[in-house]
């Protein structure tokens, strides 16, 4: 039997070598393996089995590392087609399957010592006191770690060892798994009746899976009308059936509170499983333990973000794709995939029902659902019966006082704080920008600061008087004159608000209320997050200021204001896909208003109060939304109407770069006719026409179907020859246009 391997070290290329017999029985597609490659010897994974070779002289295949195979056939299967999908080589589709903890050679158990009785000693041997103390201790155990005896009883480990030279009890290595959530008092939870159209929606997921249909479902639910109960139920379905389940959240919603939910539902009980956890946080052993607990079948649900669509489930009965709208689904790298249409497509290739949950889905997936290809599912109203809050958007252009300029808080604003506050009620401020000022200006010369390695300006942080560039982290002195030596000076202006700014100026008008600001700036540990959160919770924080990070998932019954500070933010990006993110924004953080007995209210401030992202979220109306934006899709075949791929040329020498974009513009009308009808945007500067020192060219493609353009797109691009310091990259689905 020979092998087709490919290997780690990023060939594009398969090769191929002899199973030796002793070998044969454990390997498999899927196996990861050690072989001799020239010199060295270098790591790689069987990618099929075939009886006979067209080379001669073939090298044996050395070592199998990890028993079972460490990547099943089906999600080799799945790794092959996104490395073919997102124009990625073999190699590297594969790494994403895998986490790179797992993919050493060596096992990476922790193992310790335990101390274990040996049963059968014929007699007792004469002990001293202190040794028979720490032999009752054992024989009470039967096993203990090493460490925990000596905790527990204060010995030395030479006493230990003395039991063991009587031949009492042996020490030995046992592996001892790392639980991220061990330490959690998780309450178990019972399932809640379900409403009628909760039911609908489970009867129908429940009907998909005992077909094995492989069917998709859009569950489009608003906040809180207990999707997550629909999960929980369809869940518990698939564990019946004795198959196991994937659900993908957000990193940034992964929070304890979360996981907790599922814990608490199938970690007791008839249906009791190990739930895994997946997310950037967890320690390698941890990530470790975690992933071969789902291997070897004893996790049976996995929680996780973007790369737990990979987890080793078998079978699979069901994936869940929570908040199905999040851009992080989208892996910003290569191989450039996104998580919900690798988990639709995992779900056809294993028959498991995909459900993708969101109160504001994206136009991609309720156009799918208008086609057809989803079914759709409706939540409507909310499940604990609160009423929808109360949306005002107020016209900041209005607010612009005599010489004083246009200020951070709108009158009604500051009335409704002042209201929550004499309410001793909770408030949530967003902004989605952090620092203090946005830009900093020269009055008299008109200099900007700017990033010395990119096209933007640089971001002025009060409290560590720095400015600094968001993009690549290049951080300098705040300068005290204009930074232009001709010009010097001493009158420098910042312009645009961030959230230290937002933070200082509340602390001002409410100097009597507890103020805080929650941005990747504030945070400075791990456990920070879960402080500020908990403090919240319990009341000992009145106002909570945040970035994205506090617009997602989160659940406080006792805020009852959502005030937004600039709702235009994301209006005025350079992307087709603007006015969706903004109502998608809107809409999110206003759900985290009024999930308690209170009504709740949210506050839009904006300068284009008129804008349909703005109206239509006002009016909680997400199918007028879709209408309108969708005619402006249509008009100028942008996604979902067409598919698109984003071609990115980047270089230090720009003419090197934009001669390069042209020349692969040419290629690709050459070579791609006869695909289909298409369009080719550009070569342009990108939106971004510098960052990290790099100049940027882009040029767009979008088409009806994409699957078979991009398989033609990776065979052009592995024939061009680029010019040494220019690269190219292809982004099929792009999300981020800059
Ligand atoms: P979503 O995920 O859609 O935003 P959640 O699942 O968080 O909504 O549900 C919102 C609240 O409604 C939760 O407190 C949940 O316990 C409650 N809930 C969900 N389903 C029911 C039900 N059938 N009866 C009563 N309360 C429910
Ligand atoms: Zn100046
Ligand atoms: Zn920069």
């Amino acid at each position: 039997m020979v092998a087709r391997v490919t290997l780690e070290i990023a060939l594009r290329k398969e090769f191929d070598y002899l199973i030796p017999p002793e070998l044969a029985a454990c390997a498999a597609v899927g196996t990861r393996v050690k072989v001799p490659f020239g010199h060295r010897q270098v790591m790689g994974c069987i990618t099929g089995l075939i009886e006979n070779s067209a080379h001669s002289q073939l090298k044996p295949i050395l070592k199998i590392i990890g028993t079972p195979s460490l990547v099943t056939a089906k999600v080799m299967a799945l790794a092959k087609w996104l490395g073919e999908y997102y124009c990625c080589a073999p190699e590297q589709a594969l790494k994403s399957v895998l986490p790179q903890v797992v993919r050493r050679e060596q096992t990476g158990w922790r193992e310790r010592l335990h101390v274990r009785i040996v049963s059968g000693t014929p007699e007792m041997p004469r002990l001293t006191r202190r040794q028979e103390e720490i032999f009752l201790v054992v024989q009470q155990r039967q096993q203990i770690a090493l460490r925990e005896l000596l905790q527990l009883t204060g010995a030395t480990a030479a006493t230990v060892r003395k039991l063991e030279d009587c031949g009492l009890v042996e020490i030995a290595p046992v592996v001892d798994e790392r639980d991220p959530y061990a330490r959690e008092q998780i309450l178990p939870s019972q399932e809640l009746p379900l409403n009628t159209d909760q039911a609908r929606a489970l009867a129908a997921v429940i009907a998909a899976m005992d077909t094995a249909s492989g069917k998709a479902f859009l569950l489009h639910g608003v906040t809180g009308s207990g999707k997550t109960e629909v999960y929980l139920q369809a869940i518990a379905h698939a564990l019946a059936q004795r198959q196991g389940a994937i659900v993908l959240v957000p990193e940034i919603s992964l929070t304890p509170q979360t996981v907790e939910r599922f814990k608490a539902r199938f970690s007791h009980g008839p249906l009791q499983t190990l739930v895994a956890v997946l997310h950037s946080h967890l320690s390698d052993g941890e990530r470790h333990d975690e992933w071969h607990k789902i291997r070897q079948g004893r996790a049976r649900i996995v929680i996780g973000a973007r790369s737990a669509i990979f987890a080793p489930v078998e079978p699979l009965g069901l994936i869940i794709v929570d908040e199905e709208h999040e851009h992080s689904y989208k892996q910003e790298e290569s191989p450039r995939y996104h998580a919900r249409d690798v988990a639709v497509m995992r779900g056809q290739m294993e028959k498991a029902v995909v459900v993708l949950g969101s109160a504001t889905p994206s136009l991609e997936s309720y156009y799918n659902a208008q086609r057809g290809k989803y079914g759709l599912l409706e939540l409507p109203v909310r499940a604990d019966d609160k009423k929808m809050p109360v949306v005002r958007v107020v016209d900041m252009r209005g607010e612009n006082r005599k010489d004083k300029g246009i200020p951070i808080f709108s009158q009604r604003l500051k009335e409704a704080i002042q209201n929550r506050l004499e309410r001793r009620e909770q408030v949530i401020l967003f902004l989605n920008r952090r620092g203090y000022a946005t830009s900093l200006q020269c009055p008299k010369c008109g200099h900007v600061a700017g990033c010395p390695n990119c096209s933007l300006s640089l971001t002025y942080h009060r409290r560590e008087e720095r400015l600094r560039c968001h993009l690549c982290g290049h951080a300098e002195p705040a300068p005290r004159v204009c930074p232009n030596t001709a010009c010097a000076s001493p009158t420098i202006r910042f312009a645009g608000v961030g959230t230290e700014k937002v933070e200082e100026t509340l602390r001002k008008l409410f100097p009597k209320a507890a103020v805080t600001r929650m941005d990747s700036d504030t945070l400075k540990r791990k456990e920070d997050y879960r402080r500020i959160l908990g403090d919240f919770r319990r009341g000992k924080i009145d106002i909570l200021i945040g970035t994205q990070m506090i617009a997602k998932g989160l659940h406080f019954p006792n805020v009852t204001l959502v005030g937004i500070v600039h709702a235009d933010l994301a209006l005025h990006l350079p992307d087709f896909r603007a006015g969706e993110r903004t109502f998608q924004l809107l809409t999110q953080v206003a759900g985290r208003a009024g999930r308690g007995d209170v009504e709740g209210e949210v506050v839009v401030q904006s300068f284009t109060p008129f804008h349909p992202a703005i109206q239509f979220a006002r009016r909680h109306d997400y199918a007028g939304f879709y209408e309108a934006e969708m005619e402006f899709r249509n008009q100028l075949k942008y996604p979902p109407v067409t598919r698109a791929a984003l071609i990115t040329l980047k270089g230090r020498n720009e003419e090197l770069v934009a001669f390069t974009a042209e020349h692969v513009k040419k290629e690709m009308e050459a070579g791609l006719i006869g695909a289909g009808e298409l369009i080719l945007a550009g070569p342009a500067p990108a939106p971004l026409p510098r960052a990290e020192t790099f100049y940027r060219y882009q040029l767009m493609l979008r088409a009806r179907q994409m699957s078979r353009l991009s398989t033609r797109m990776a065979e052009l691009a592995a024939k061009w020859k680029l010019p040494d310091d220019v690269t190219l990259t292809v982004d099929i689905d792009p999300v981020n246009l800059l």
